[in-house]
């Protein structure tokens, strides 16, 4: 929603006023003119014989004269004037008695004033609803039963009853520890007793943190669905985005529900975008939020243990969080949601493999092993885009070739098979992969080659080789790091040794290379030149790696120094080797230039056969 929206009041006043100026200056240009006059002057109009009609009701008199038709004349009653009649008589004009009730004020009022606004009010909200329906049915963020007029201020956290998920812990793989601890608090909210017997305390909040798509929100979805408690979830987006200044009314009310529904949850997502640190500086610092965040710790402080009420909260960036939630009687436990390992991403494949039609012998251990560092949301992607495979070459069943072919897609680009490469460029790139893929069979310490191919992708790519380390590893000792940038390298080594010219090919090797130098000698102390001296801190483990030099402007200029001469001495020992199996880099070459995709079976026995050349 429309972070400028004005509020609602807003529009209702500018109707009111709009019906008010109709009422007052158009509708009686449309009805016929009457004026009041003094009773005298009635009886001179009827002594001077003018008048035509007159209407004689029980409060007023109205009578209209023969020289203007269209006018009528009003004036009161006189009961005192009993003459009235015979004078009138007199007169010519012909009169009668009504009976007119007159029309009570209230019932006016009513028809002219609160019925068309009601009618409004109905429409209103009508179109709110619709608006509102259109707006997001995704029930896990965004909150029903709202009404514009009804709730100001009232939170739009949904309530969620164990149907309505759908989502148990069987739905999560791979968090068997964020799992336990979860389990523990819904364990809490279900049996009080056992925890007060004891005088043990919940934590009044748990922060769920980890990167995207590692299933944060899955995991409270499922707390919703095994707890049996009201649930209220709320995203803290809507917080801000909503109708501005009801941020904090908000977070009031969404307690205060939360208290009369204890023993409850409350999750809110993506609590960064109210839980930011607060801004000291006064520049672009958001009122609103601040506003909002307090509201938070104010509520937050209002609770104690034993009411019953969890605040489960989710974030990507726990780092950007207020200190000020983090404290003890906040959240103060943090529940870790880290990037799923390699059981892990096999457990996460076959749970997401139950909705679609698998063949009979999946490898999944494979392709876990061909996806380190996918998170679940991407591992849960790969799955279905192997279903479309599937369906797009109209089979029933998907295979380890879809699953395969799914990760590439998933992880390196979609394949652009009809791309046009030239047979030049389609050469250089079958030599620069092969420089990699060498490189690594004939170092010690780089992963087995596991795939090569020169299919080009949409992400740019116009080759890629994969590599798969045998079994998760979380630990890198320096060697390898070193071979992973002599690797790198070798695209470039080769473009060198075959053609004498380099292309713009290796730019993402160059960065990739870089990278890896530069956290060995400023964060992993693997160079002499520092040893083990932090020169960078990295600012968010989750996201990127963005980081901050904090060292002196002669040191990072040492860094830089450092790093070009690592890199060059990996590349000279890519060469090298490159140098020393030119003819086997030859064989490979052509080999797949001719099958443009050639798996690490095929590389290596290729590579163990003596030579032709
Ligand atoms: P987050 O909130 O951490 O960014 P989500 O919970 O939204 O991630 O995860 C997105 C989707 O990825 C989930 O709906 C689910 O399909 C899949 N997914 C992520 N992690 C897992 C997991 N551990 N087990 C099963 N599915 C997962
Ligand atoms: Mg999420
Ligand atoms: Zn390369």
């Amino acid at each position: 929603m429309n972070k400028q929206k004005k509020p609602l009041y807003y529009y209702y006043f500018i109707i009111l006023l709009i019906f008010v100026l109709i009422n007052t200056f158009v509708l009686p240009l449309f009805s016929t003119k009457i004026e009041s006059v003094a009773y005298n002057r009635f009886m001179r109009d009827a002594e001077e014989e003018k008048i035509d009609t007159v209407e004689i009701g029980d409060t007023s008199i109205r009578y209209t004269l023969k020289e203007d038709a269209g006018k009528i004349y009003e004036t009161e009653t006189m009961e005192t004037d009993t003459a009235l009649s015979e004078r009138l008589y007199a007169s010519g004009a012909s009169f009668s008695r009504i009976h007119t009730k007159e029309m009570n004020p209230l019932l006016y009022y009513f028809l002219t004033l609160v019925l068309p606004i009601a009618f409004l009010w109905w429409l209103g909200n009508r179109t709110f609803k619709k608006m509102q329906k259109k707006l997001g049915d995704d029930a896990m963020s965004f909150g029903g039963g709202f009404n514009p007029m009804g709730s100001f201020g009232k939170s739009d956290a949904k309530v969620y009853v164990k149907s309505q998920t759908g989502k148990t812990f069987k739905d999560v793989a791979g968090q068997e520890e964020a799992k336990e601890a979860l389990v523990e608090m819904v364990d809490f909210l279900k049996n009080p007793e056992k925890y007060s017997k004891i005088g043990a305390q919940m934590p009044k909040g748990a922060l769920l943190v980890g990167p995207p798509g590692t299933g944060k929100t899955l995991l409270a979805k499922a707390v919703a669905g095994e707890a049996e408690v009201p649930f209220f979830s709320i995203s803290g987006s809507e917080f801000v985005e909503m109708f501005v200044g009801r941020g904090a009314a908000r977070v009031r009310d969404l307690f205060k529900q939360a208290r009369e529904k204890a023993p409850c949850i409350i999750f809110i997502d993506e609590i960064d975008t109210i839980g930011k640190k607060r801004d000291t500086s006064g520049i672009g610092s958001n009122d609103e939020r601040e506003q909002t965040l307090n509201q938070l710790l104010a509520e937050m402080d209002g609770f104690d243990g034993s009411k019953g009420v969890i605040i489960l909260a989710a974030t990507n960036r726990p780092e950007s969080l207020d200190p000020a939630l983090l404290r003890p009687g906040r959240f103060d436990r943090r529940i870790p949601v880290d990037l799923p390992d390699l059981n892990g991403r096999e457990a996460i494949l076959k749970v997401h493999a139950r909705d679609v039609k698998m063949g009979t012998n999946i490898d999944y251990n494979a392709i876990a092993r061909a996806t380190a560092g996918a998170s679940g949301a991407e591992l849960a992607n790969i799955i279905n885009e192997a279903a479309l495979l599937a369906v797009k070459d109209d089979r029933t069943i998907v295979s380890q070739r879809d699953l395969e072919e799914a990760v590439e897609t998933v992880i390196a680009g979609v394949q652009r098979k009809n791309a046009v490469i030239s047979s030049k460029e389609k050469m250089i790139v079958a030599y620069h992969e092969i420089g990699h893929a060498l490189v690594a069979a004939k170092s010690k310490h780089a992963a087995p080659v596991h795939k090569i191919t020169i299919v080009p992708r949409t992400s740019g790519a116009l080759g890629y080789t994969m590599q798969i380390s045998e079994d998760e590893t979380n630990l890198i000792s320096k060697e390898e790091a070193f071979t992973k940038i002599m690797t790198f390298t070798g695209g470039r080594a080769a473009e060198q040794l075959i053609f004498n010219s380099i292309t713009s090919g290796a730019a993402n090797d160059i960065e990739q290379a870089t990278k890896i130098a530069r956290s060995m000698i400023t964060r992993l102390g693997m160079s002499d030149a520092f040893g083990m001296t932090a020169l960078e801190t990295l600012n968010n483990p989750y996201l990127g790696s963005d980081t901050t030099l904090s060292c002196s402007a002669e040191t990072a200029a040492k860094v830089d120094q450092e790093v070009i001469t690592l890199i060059k001495k990996a590349y000279e020992e890519a060469y090298r080797i490159l140098e020393e199996h030119k003819s086997k880099l030859h064989e490979l070459a052509k080999f797949l230039y001719e099958k443009e995709t050639i798996t690490g079976e095929e590389f290596m026995e290729i590579l163990n056969q003596p030579s032709h050349f």
